[in-house]
């Protein structure tokens, strides 16, 4: 009788679990979590900090946001850990770049099959609407290249992606997420106009935007550059002598002033190129990642804005001339 008695009890809460767990739209409480907002936020995991600022952007109050790549790191490869594990299970949504991002070494295919997640109900590629340029280098010309969002208007998709994935799961605060995507892209449209004109005083022979990754090919096509690079992709070998020939003699044929280098990886490949070449290395930019909050490049916004101010400012340096920008 009392064994009886337990299984019925048991069974009432686990209906009632399930009944909670499963009313369409609403957001699921999230447990162990001592956020003030910890009854109604829905939570998101996003695989990067650029997609995760885009989301607190417009998710606001709403949601409790988590990146599983933490900040500076590179998101083409990350060794999930058991807390990515957890985060994963726990998220009503999970937003991630796709176009070949997070394809080294297989980790966010890996994370979504131990978590048993479905794309388009748990999983939303964000880059959804971006028309994608594809990688040139030998073996990798049906690859799309990652980098989408370094263009304003890619970035601007992201955001209305990211909007409509929170509306479908959370249909009773459309208004909050429209109003803040309104407001955000605005800004980015801002940014995207001052961009767009921000590198016509440079000369031609100049316009060659110098980094280790080439992550720069929608920057590049967007705002009128030739992106140069030494790798490809963070996934290919870095710094083989046949990427330093070509990379030096390219900047060695045009009139490019300054190099630059990625936060997010190791600066020694193009540490070499400045040796080799006597060009400095004007400053670091980002690319696949933001910076550490309180310091420039810490959102999206800010990234994109640093990257053309100080791309802008190392391109327009006399050749011969040039100091770094922190020495
Ligand atoms: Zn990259």
């Amino acid at each position: 009788m009392k064994n009886w008695f337990k299984l019925f009890v048991t069974g009432i809460i686990l209906v009632t679990v399930t009944a909670c767990g499963n009313q369409e739209g609403t957001p699921q409480e999230s447990e162990g979590n001592d956020t003030e907002n910890v009854q109604t936020a829905l939570n998101v995991v996003a695989t990067n900090s650029i997609i995760a600022d885009m989301a607190e952007q417009v998710g606001g109050d709403l949601i409790n946001m988590h990146s599983i790549v933490p900040v500076g790191t590179d998101p083409h490869e990350h060794e999930v850990l058991p807390e990515d594990i957890q985060k994963a299970e726990e998220a009503d949504i999970i937003l991630y770049n796709a176009l070949n991002l997070e394809t080294g070494n297989g980790w966010f295919n890996n994370l979504m099959e131990t978590t048993n997640k479905t794309e388009n109900e748990d999983f939303f590629a964000v880059s959804k609407d971006v028309e994608p340029l594809y990688l040139t280098s030998a073996g990798q010309t049906d690859q799309a290249d990652p980098h989408a969002w370094l263009d304003l208007q890619n970035g601007i998709k992201y955001v209305r992606e990211i909007e409509q994935i929170f509306i479908s799961k959370d249909p009773t605060n459309e208004t909050t997420y429209t109003a803040n995507a309104d407001a955000y892209i605005e800004q980015l449209n801002e940014l995207d106009t001052q961009a767009k004109s921000a590198f016509n005083d440079i000369p031609e022979e100049k316009k060659l935007l110098v980094t280790s990754e080439g992550a720069f090919k929608y920057f590049a096509k967007a705002y009128g550059l030739v992106g140069g690079y030494i790798w490809e992709i963070n996934t290919e070998s870095q710094g083989t002598p046949e990427q330093m020939t070509q990379i030096i003699d390219s900047v060695e044929t045009s009139e490019v002033p300054v190099l630059f280098v990625e936060t997010s990886v190791d600066s020694r490949s193009m540490e070499r190129v400045s040796q080799e070449t006597g060009l400095p290395i004007y400053t670091e930019i980002y690319t696949d990642s933001i910076a550490k909050e309180g310091e420039p490049g810490d959102s999206y916004y800010n990234m994109m804005k640093w990257n053309i101010e100080k791309v802008h400012e190392g391109l327009n340096q006399t050749r011969g001339e040039a100091q770094p920008l922190n020495e």
